[in-house]
């Protein structure tokens, strides 16, 4: 999470990449703190083809697609989730396209509050919304929509036989963001735990590599954010008693930019053990439950 370094970016923008027979992406020049090199957008099938995470509305990003798309029919342009650097194109590809938009639920939150990541689109509007299990037809595959809240409250994983599109909730090049209010801890252990117990054989997450070891992948992510609810309990119980403390002990060196983040995922764990009646709140000050 603290790596990511403009200057160091070198990556293949708006180029078709094959991955395996049926399964190629490409990469939106959206790069930044929170998205690595950028969004990486799947197309899905041979013949025809479902667009996955169409990406942020930039119009070299949309023609890239059009270009990778060809005379192909587009069956379906399917989101994981609303976050600004997933769905924008949705709209657009579907006027030129004719295809249906069709995958996770729409957002309508009251106030999505000071959001430390990409924020939510609020424009998304689903021709069919998929439930967990749900799935489509492509080029004589089936993309099955996994429900992984967490990240968000709506986002969905992708399956393609024993392939998995993990959007943002597994991502290959760092840990996920979860910011409440949308952005829910327990959600998110327990999506990674749906994760685990299914037999995938490699990840394409929005952002970053693939995934060669799922299982063993997610049991390390879920291993690390025990360490780190331990680790909050362990500085809440020392008197660090609000967020901007916590971060500083828990995230020694933190890159400027993900202080916010930083401070949400914090917030994410504190709600959550507040629920397990393991912390307090008071006034924006923490401390362990008597
Ligand atoms: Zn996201």
């Amino acid at each position: 999470m603290l790596s990511w370094q403009s200057d160091a970016v070198d990556a293949p923008y708006e180029l078709l990449e094959t991955l395996e027979p049926g399964i190629s992406r490409i990469l939106a020049h959206n790069p930044s703190a929170f998205t690595y090199y950028g969004t990486q957008t799947y197309l899905i099938g041979d013949d025809e083809v479902a667009v996955v995470d169409p990406g942020p509305d930039l119009s070299e990003h949309v023609e890239a697609l059009l270009r990778a798309i060809g005379t192909r029919p587009v069956v379906a342009i399917m989101c994981t989730h609303t976050h600004r650097d997933h769905s924008p194109a949705a709209r657009p590809l579907a006027n030129v396209t004719g295809a249906p938009i069709i995958g996770c639920a729409p957002l309508a939150l009251e106030s999505v509050g000071p959001r430390a990541d990409a924020a939510f689109d609020g424009d998304y509007s689903p021709d069919r919304i998929l439930a967990d299990g749900e799935g489509i037809e492509v080029d004589g595959r089936t993309v099955t929509a996994v429900a992984t809240p967490g990240h968000t409250s709506n986002h969905l994983c992708f399956a393609v036989g024993d392939a998995l599109l993990t959007g943002d909730h597994v991502m290959g090049w760092s840990t996920t963001v979860v910011v409440p209010p949308d952005g829910e801890m327990a959600a998110y252990m327990a999506s990674l735990d749906k994760l685990r117990q299914r037999q995938d054989r490699v990840y394409y997450p929005a952002h970053g590599p693939a995934v060669a070891k799922p299982q063993q992948y997610v049991r390390g992510l879920m291993g690390h954010r025990m360490q780190r609810e331990k680790q909050i309990l362990r500085l809440v119980g020392e008197k660090a008693r609000d967020i901007p403390d916590i971060v500083a002990k828990a995230y020694p060196g933190l890159d400027p930019r993900l202080e916010t983040a930083a401070g949400g995922s914090v917030l994410a764990h504190l709600l959550d053990l507040e629920k397990r009646g393991l912390v307090v709140q008071c006034e924006q000050q923490w401390s362990k439950a008597a």
